[in-house]
């Protein structure tokens, strides 16, 4: 039976980075030997991260003076990370979600944390609006979508001071105007590659302006310096990241992504909103994500999530149970999902709503 793959992350894939990366696993670059087993100063690795390097900028319109890191860590470890390179006393944060909590928490380790806004006052189902952001902080820090509980910040929002933004989850789903923002971060395994590797866009004349003292490995301008290569990357996800980002180059780069994004998270939440059976969790549509669609049974039919979730599981449906946080169902719709995936779960909820 056809396996849709809804997990929220780590994720599905394009096909031809799954097959790529597996055999360049085999014989990487022609050279008779394992990516795995190769220098990552080989000049045949160097090539990989030049070309994923240029493909980011390229795809993202980056501008010039700004710089495309691969490191490790996840995107748990820019949440220190940030505060320790950008904040001297202050740093505003917008909390949406739990990624956002974890990142303020950080934060404070550094220093003063304004959180201008929250949504936790309703289980973050929404994103708070008509906040003001202080013109004496440091940087102010987003989620742009909240991978767990289904919210997305759909623009590039104007800030009055340095923009933060974690993109984990919506990083190449839309066109972003990297002018904006002063640095983007993510783990790559929600909508590029494999755990292992984190991205990071950063404006290289925000950085060196803190007082206190950052272990080299820490400093963004170590591996600014060190072109990603400083210590030894993980090689495996970035081979796998360029696959990803040659895919998206062939579909047509990130607008028609979104194009075909929008198109897919309109289908999913037309079915909650229309079947009897279930509800969607967000209740402003402008809120709602196009990478994490959340829904609950509709509450006539709350004593029927169990046996939904077996029916769907029956019918192919892959992580599509909700975080323990917000319950009931999540369906991740990242770039690498195809049309079909959620025709096909549109097609399982019909059916279980003619059985009841
Ligand atoms: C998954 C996720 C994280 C955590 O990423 P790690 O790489 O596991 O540290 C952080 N922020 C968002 C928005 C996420 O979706």
């Amino acid at each position: 039976m056809k396996k849709h793959n809804f997990f929220a992350g780590p994720s599905i894939l394009p096909q031809s980075t799954v097959d790529n990366t597996s055999k360049a696993i085999h014989d990487f670059a022609g050279m008779g030997l394992s990516l795995m087993e190769v220098s990552h100063r080989s000049k045949q690795f160097i090539a990989v991260v030049d070309e994923a390097t240029a493909l980011f900028k390229e795809l993202l319109g980056i501008p010039e003076g700004y710089s495309v890191l691969f490191l490790g860590g996840g995107a748990s470890l820019q949440f220190c990370m940030v505060p320790f390179n950008l904040m001297n006393k202050k740093a505003a944060y917008l909390n949406t979600g739990e990624w956002a909590s974890k990142a303020i928490k950080e934060g404070k380790v550094f220093g003063e944390v304004d959180v201008v806004a929250s949504s936790e006052d309703k289980n973050f189902n929404y994103i708070p609006k008509g906040y003001v952001i202080p013109a004496d902080a440091d940087y102010f820090h987003i989620t742009t979508n909240n991978t767990i509980f289904g919210t997305e910040i759909h623009h590039d929002i104007e800030s009055p001071v340095p923009l933060v933004a974690d993109m984990s989850s919506d990083i190449f789903s839309r066109p972003v105007d990297i002018s904006r923002y002063a640095l983007i971060y993510g783990g790559a395994q929600k909508n590029l590659a494999p755990a292992g590797v984190t991205f990071v866009i950063v404006k290289n004349d925000i950085l060196g302006k803190v007082d206190r003292k950052i272990p080299t490995m820490l400093d963004y301008r170590t591996h600014i310096k060190g072109e990603s290569m400083f210590n030894t990357p993980p090689v495996v996800p970035i081979y796998a990241a360029l696959q990803t980002l040659r895919w998206l180059k062939e579909m047509g780069g990130v607008a028609e992504m979104q194009k075909i994004n929008i198109k897919k998270a309109n289908l999913l939440y037309g079915e909650i909103e229309r079947n009897k059976m279930f509800k969607p969790t967000i209740p402003a549509r402008e809120d709602r994500s196009l990478m994490n669609v959340c829904f609950v049974m509709n509450d006539d039919y709350a004593q029927f999530e169990e046996e939904f979730d077996k029916f769907a599981s029956s019918k192919g449906m892959v992580g599509i149970k909700g975080h323990r946080s917000v319950g009931g169902f999540r369906a991740s719709l990242y770039n690498a999902l195809p049309y079909e995936s959620v025709e096909a779960l549109v097609a399982v909820m019909q059916e279980f709503e003619m059985s009841h």
